[in-house]
């Protein structure tokens, strides 16, 4: 069993993929052919915001939002000690300082308390400068966007949405990609919107970051390319990339509904056994991925053993606390105030989760967990 059935997508799109390939190798424009302005035109539609900025990768797209915020040296960033590195990473190499928040233990997201009370532990150790909070919709599901905005606009802090694993979710009635003053997301194969090898997007209302945006991608461009007004990077999405993608954004909403579904079956299943995945009322998570809790570490290994056994893998998102890794365990600041990142590493793992699953795939999933674990 694959834990992300990504061969079976490509099965059942492969002829409107394939037809979008061979007109890009056709047409030979392989950068910034029109292709990519026609996927940011339909993904900024689908978000519900301006302007979508695509670019090489996810992590791509966190750096030029940083950077294009000025970002750097004697910064505090405040995010999820519960993320991949990505979100908080591209912050680090300009020099800026990461602080990891707790999560909340029912949603998995970034707790509001907890990120006040590290905002707060900072302004008054007074080293570093409290300048932006990246949340994360973990695993798809939307960060608390309403608490974030108040605590983001009380102490002054810019607010960057990081959607990768957010996809189609939506709060509120609002499509994550849209939320704080900038958002970024990627286009890695397994994100719920993916393509086949890296890419990335900016989402933006505002134009004038939207220019600055296009400028940062293409090493600082002023008028045009050898026109140089500023440092920047290099990083755009493929045309073939932007093809695949067309094709994909297309299906998405198709796939979201078929992820509840699966979603739906596995938490009436499980629910009496694990704890399943808190969605807040009012959204719907894109379910990147399918993450339980078993009582304690020891259940969660037999658990993952036995559905080993029967040929099911399971992943953890992510064994470590942001804090704990071997990069950031030696930092001289590091404050994180509660405890429930560390009890989510030692129960948690993902079960496989796509939306291509089928029923009977799912069903001996549950069957192996409902022998395995005890009943609450
Ligand atoms: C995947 C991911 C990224 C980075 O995206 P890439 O396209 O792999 O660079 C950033 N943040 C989160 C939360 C992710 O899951």
């Amino acid at each position: 069993m694959e834990f992300i059935d990504l061969k079976k997508q490509y099965e059942l799109f492969k002829n409107e993929i394939d037809v979008k390939i061979n007109e890009v190798l056709n047409g030979s424009h392989f950068i910034m052919g029109p292709e990519v302005e026609e996927f940011e035109k339909k993904l900024a539609e689908y978000v519900g915001v301006k302007h979508a900025v695509s670019c090489g990768s996810g992590t791509d797209a966190l750096q030029l939002i940083f950077m294009a915020y000025g970002i750097g040296k004697g910064d505090a960033i405040f995010c999820p000690d519960m993320t991949f590195i990505a979100s908080v990473e591209p912050a680090c190499l300009l020099g800026a300082k990461p602080i990891f928040c707790d999560i909340d233990y029912k949603t998995y997201n970034i707790s509001p308390e907890f990120l006040e009370l590290s905002i707060n532990e900072v302004l008054k150790k007074g080293v570093y400068k409290p300048k932006a909070i990246v949340a994360v919709d973990f695993l798809g599901n939307p960060a608390d966007y309403e608490l974030l905005n108040e605590i983001a606009e009380k102490y002054n802090l810019l607010l960057i949405e990081d959607a990768a694993q957010g996809m189609g979710a939506s709060y509120k009635g609002k499509k994550c990609g849209s939320f704080g003053n900038i958002a970024a997301t990627s286009f890695f194969p397994t994100k719920p919107l993916g393509c086949y090898g890296d890419g990335g997007a900016v989402f933006t209302n505002d134009d004038g970051m939207e220019i600055l945006l296009k400028s940062l991608r293409v090493h600082g461009k002023g008028k045009n390319k050898y026109d140089n007004i500023r440092i920047g990077i290099n990083s755009r999405l493929d045309t073939l990339q932007a093809a695949i993608l067309l094709v994909k954004l297309a299906h998405l909403e198709d796939e979201i509904n078929l992820r509840q579904k699966i979603a739906g079956y596995y938490d009436s299943e499980l629910k009496d056994y694990l704890q399943i995945p808190y969605i807040e009322e009012d959204c719907i998570a894109s379910y990147a991925q399918y993450s339980v809790l078993a009582e304690n570490t020891k259940e969660r290994d037999l658990l993952r053993d036995e559905l080993k056994k029967e040929g099911i893998p399971t992943i953890l998102y992510y064994p470590t606390p942001m804090q704990k890794l071997p990069v950031f365990s030696k930092e001289d600041y590091l404050p994180c105030e509660g405890k429930n990142t560390d009890l989510y590493c030692e129960k948690s793992f993902a079960i496989p989760f796509s939306p291509y699953l089928e029923r009977e795939q799912q069903e001996k999933i549950v069957r192996v967990i409902q022998r395995t674990a005890k009943r609450r």
